[in-house]
Protein backbone atom coordinates (compact mmCIF):
# COMPACT_ATOMS: atom_id res chain seq x y z
CA UNK A 1 0.00 0.00 0.00
CA UNK A 2 1.08 3.22 -1.27
CA UNK A 3 1.78 5.89 1.41
CA UNK A 4 0.88 8.77 -0.92
CA UNK A 5 -2.50 10.38 0.05
CA UNK A 6 -4.50 7.96 2.26
CA UNK A 7 -7.41 10.11 2.94
CA UNK A 8 -10.59 9.57 0.71
CA UNK A 9 -13.47 12.07 0.65
CA UNK A 10 -16.74 10.49 1.10
CA UNK A 11 -20.49 10.96 2.37
CA UNK A 12 -20.67 9.58 6.29
CA UNK A 13 -23.06 6.40 6.28
CA UNK A 14 -23.28 7.37 9.95
CA UNK A 15 -23.37 11.24 10.12
CA UNK A 16 -24.47 11.83 6.36
CA UNK A 17 -21.51 14.72 6.27
CA UNK A 18 -19.52 14.94 2.98
CA UNK A 19 -16.11 14.40 5.92
CA UNK A 20 -12.52 12.82 4.72
CA UNK A 21 -11.74 9.58 6.21
CA UNK A 22 -8.68 8.66 7.59
CA UNK A 23 -7.01 5.12 7.60
CA UNK A 24 -7.93 3.58 10.53
CA UNK A 25 -7.26 -0.47 9.88
CA UNK A 26 -4.90 -1.99 7.08
CA UNK A 27 -4.70 -5.12 6.11
CA UNK A 28 -0.96 -6.65 7.24
CA UNK A 29 0.95 -6.31 4.13
CA UNK A 30 3.37 -9.77 4.56
CA UNK A 31 0.00 -11.37 4.79
CA UNK A 32 -1.53 -10.13 1.69
CA UNK A 33 1.65 -10.61 -0.44
CA UNK A 34 1.82 -14.13 0.82
CA UNK A 35 -2.09 -15.07 -0.02
CA UNK A 36 -2.70 -12.47 -2.73
CA UNK A 37 -6.25 -11.84 -2.82
CA UNK A 38 -7.69 -10.25 -5.31
CA UNK A 39 -9.44 -7.55 -3.00
CA UNK A 40 -8.78 -5.81 0.18
CA UNK A 41 -10.95 -4.09 2.38
CA UNK A 42 -9.89 -1.38 4.70
CA UNK A 43 -11.53 0.43 7.66
CA UNK A 44 -11.25 4.70 7.60
CA UNK A 45 -12.54 6.83 10.43
CA UNK A 46 -15.10 9.53 9.31
CA UNK A 47 -13.33 12.80 10.31
CA UNK A 48 -16.74 14.23 11.86
CA UNK A 49 -18.41 11.46 13.82
CA UNK A 50 -15.49 9.24 14.01
CA UNK A 51 -17.17 6.18 12.97
CA UNK A 52 -15.64 3.26 11.34
CA UNK A 53 -16.14 2.93 7.74
CA UNK A 54 -15.68 -0.46 5.77
CA UNK A 55 -14.55 0.14 2.00
CA UNK A 56 -13.35 -2.38 -0.22
CA UNK A 57 -10.30 -2.21 -2.76
CA UNK A 58 -9.93 -3.99 -5.83
CA UNK A 59 -5.84 -4.76 -5.85
CA UNK A 60 -3.59 -3.46 -9.18
CA UNK A 61 -0.67 -5.47 -8.51
CA UNK A 62 1.27 -7.52 -5.76
CA UNK A 63 4.92 -8.02 -5.78
CA UNK A 64 7.42 -9.55 -3.21
CA UNK A 65 7.70 -6.43 -1.55
CA UNK A 66 4.92 -4.07 -2.47
CA UNK A 67 0.99 -4.41 -3.07
CA UNK A 68 -0.57 -1.69 -5.12
CA UNK A 69 -4.62 -1.16 -4.89
CA UNK A 70 -6.84 0.90 -7.42
CA UNK A 71 -8.33 3.94 -6.53
CA UNK A 72 -11.90 3.29 -7.04
CA UNK A 73 -13.53 1.39 -4.10
CA UNK A 74 -16.65 -0.41 -2.96
CA UNK A 75 -18.44 0.92 -0.35
CA UNK A 76 -19.75 -1.58 2.28
CA UNK A 77 -22.45 0.86 3.69
CA UNK A 78 -23.92 3.38 1.86
CA UNK A 79 -25.74 6.64 3.52
CA UNK A 80 -29.61 5.90 3.86
CA UNK A 81 -31.88 8.12 1.90
CA UNK A 82 -34.00 9.70 4.21
CA UNK A 83 -37.74 10.97 4.02
CA UNK A 84 -40.81 11.46 6.17
CA UNK A 85 -42.34 7.93 5.29
CA UNK A 86 -44.91 8.81 8.25
CA UNK A 87 -47.14 11.14 5.62
CA UNK A 88 -47.25 8.23 2.64
CA UNK A 89 -50.49 5.85 3.11
CA UNK A 90 -49.19 2.88 4.41
CA UNK A 91 -48.82 0.84 1.42
CA UNK A 92 -46.90 3.19 -0.69
CA UNK A 93 -44.68 4.12 2.50
CA UNK A 94 -43.65 0.34 2.46
CA UNK A 95 -42.89 -0.11 -1.26
CA UNK A 96 -41.06 3.69 -0.80
CA UNK A 97 -38.80 2.48 1.92
CA UNK A 98 -37.91 -0.87 -0.22
CA UNK A 99 -37.14 1.68 -2.77
CA UNK A 100 -34.60 3.76 -1.03
CA UNK A 101 -32.79 1.02 0.25
CA UNK A 102 -32.14 -0.33 -3.00
CA UNK A 103 -31.08 2.43 -4.11
CA UNK A 104 -28.68 2.93 -1.18
CA UNK A 105 -27.50 -0.45 -2.17
CA UNK A 106 -26.50 0.86 -5.37
CA UNK A 107 -29.37 -1.32 -7.20
CA UNK A 108 -31.00 1.54 -9.29
CA UNK A 109 -32.71 -1.09 -11.90
CA UNK A 110 -34.51 -2.66 -8.85
CA UNK A 111 -34.78 1.05 -7.65
CA UNK A 112 -36.47 2.05 -10.59
CA UNK A 113 -39.43 -0.73 -10.44
CA UNK A 114 -39.68 -0.03 -6.69
CA UNK A 115 -40.71 3.38 -7.81
CA UNK A 116 -43.22 2.39 -10.17
CA UNK A 117 -44.99 0.15 -7.68
CA UNK A 118 -44.39 3.01 -5.15
CA UNK A 119 -45.64 5.67 -7.18
CA UNK A 120 -48.42 3.26 -8.56
CA UNK A 121 -50.03 2.72 -5.36
CA UNK A 122 -49.68 6.53 -4.45
CA UNK A 123 -52.14 7.20 -7.69
CA UNK A 124 -54.49 4.82 -5.50
CA UNK A 125 -54.10 6.80 -3.14
CA UNK A 126 -54.90 9.80 -4.31
CA UNK A 127 -58.32 8.74 -6.07
CA UNK A 128 -59.52 10.10 -8.78
CA UNK A 129 -57.50 12.51 -10.69
CA UNK A 130 -54.74 11.42 -8.56
CA UNK A 131 -52.04 10.23 -11.32
CA UNK A 132 -52.87 13.58 -13.56
CA UNK A 133 -52.25 15.48 -10.71
CA UNK A 134 -48.97 14.04 -9.53
CA UNK A 135 -47.58 14.26 -13.11
CA UNK A 136 -48.56 17.45 -12.78
CA UNK A 137 -46.02 18.10 -9.81
CA UNK A 138 -43.34 16.26 -11.77
CA UNK A 139 -43.44 18.29 -14.73
CA UNK A 140 -42.90 21.57 -12.43
CA UNK A 141 -40.11 19.32 -10.88
CA UNK A 142 -38.67 19.06 -14.35
CA UNK A 143 -39.08 22.84 -14.96
CA UNK A 144 -37.85 24.17 -11.96
CA UNK A 145 -34.46 21.72 -12.63
CA UNK A 146 -34.18 22.64 -16.14
CA UNK A 147 -33.61 18.54 -17.43
CA UNK A 148 -34.49 18.22 -21.08
CA UNK A 149 -37.20 15.75 -22.54
CA UNK A 150 -34.62 13.28 -23.85
CA UNK A 151 -32.72 12.89 -20.03
CA UNK A 152 -36.68 12.76 -18.78
CA UNK A 153 -38.22 10.48 -20.73
CA UNK A 154 -37.29 7.44 -18.65
CA UNK A 155 -38.14 8.72 -15.61
CA UNK A 156 -41.79 9.35 -17.30
CA UNK A 157 -41.80 6.19 -18.84
CA UNK A 158 -40.84 4.20 -15.63
CA UNK A 159 -43.64 6.45 -13.25
CA UNK A 160 -46.15 6.75 -15.88
CA UNK A 161 -46.48 5.01 -18.78
CA UNK A 162 -48.61 1.96 -18.48
CA UNK A 163 -47.98 -1.30 -20.73
CA UNK A 164 -49.07 -4.19 -20.99
CA UNK A 165 -45.52 -6.31 -21.92
CA UNK A 166 -43.59 -3.85 -19.09
CA UNK A 167 -40.39 -3.09 -20.73
CA UNK A 168 -38.73 -0.40 -18.71
CA UNK A 169 -35.76 1.40 -19.19
CA UNK A 170 -32.18 0.84 -17.71
CA UNK A 171 -30.66 3.46 -15.47
CA UNK A 172 -27.59 4.53 -14.98
CA UNK A 173 -26.35 5.82 -11.60
CA UNK A 174 -27.47 9.83 -12.88
CA UNK A 175 -30.72 9.20 -13.95
CA UNK A 176 -31.53 7.28 -11.03
CA UNK A 177 -30.37 10.24 -9.00
CA UNK A 178 -32.42 12.42 -10.89
CA UNK A 179 -35.33 9.54 -10.32
CA UNK A 180 -34.89 9.74 -6.72
CA UNK A 181 -35.57 13.48 -6.55
CA UNK A 182 -38.13 13.36 -8.79
CA UNK A 183 -40.26 10.83 -6.64
CA UNK A 184 -39.13 12.52 -3.42
CA UNK A 185 -40.48 15.95 -4.56
CA UNK A 186 -43.78 13.95 -5.93
CA UNK A 187 -44.46 12.72 -2.78
CA UNK A 188 -44.03 15.95 -1.18
CA UNK A 189 -45.99 17.96 -3.01
CA UNK A 190 -48.75 14.90 -3.11
CA UNK A 191 -48.45 13.99 0.90
CA UNK A 192 -46.22 15.59 3.01
CA UNK A 193 -47.11 19.07 2.32
CA UNK A 194 -50.64 18.41 2.97
CA UNK A 195 -49.99 15.77 5.66
CA UNK A 196 -48.17 19.37 7.33
CA UNK A 197 -50.37 21.84 6.27
CA UNK A 198 -53.59 20.05 7.70
CA UNK A 199 -52.00 19.47 11.10
CA UNK A 200 -51.00 22.59 11.68
CA UNK A 201 -53.94 23.91 11.13
CA UNK A 202 -55.47 21.41 13.20
CA UNK A 203 -53.21 22.19 16.29
CA UNK A 204 -54.02 26.29 16.00
CA UNK A 205 -58.00 25.21 15.66
CA UNK A 206 -57.05 23.16 18.89
CA UNK A 207 -55.46 26.58 20.84
CA UNK A 208 -58.46 28.84 19.26
CA UNK A 209 -60.96 26.62 20.59
CA UNK A 210 -58.85 26.22 24.48
CA UNK A 211 -58.91 29.86 24.36
CA UNK A 212 -62.53 30.26 23.52
CA UNK A 213 -63.41 27.58 26.03
CA UNK A 214 -61.63 29.35 28.79
CA UNK A 215 -62.78 32.92 27.98
CA UNK A 216 -66.57 31.50 28.21
CA UNK A 217 -66.04 29.67 31.38
CA UNK A 218 -64.07 32.09 32.94
CA UNK A 219 -67.14 34.96 32.06
ZN1 LIG B 1 -19.36 10.41 10.01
Amino acid sequence: MSGEDDRIGLDCPYCGVHANMTPQSVPNAARLIETKPKHVGLVYQCDACRAPVFLRFAVKAITSDHVELYRNFVELERPKERFPYSYLPKHTEMLFREALSCYSSNNFNAFASMCRRSAASAFVALGEGGKLRAFEEVLVAQDIAGIDDDSFAPIKIILFEAGEEEYLPLLNRVQAGILLEVMKDMFYQCFVRRGKLSRALKVRRFFVEESNGNLASSA
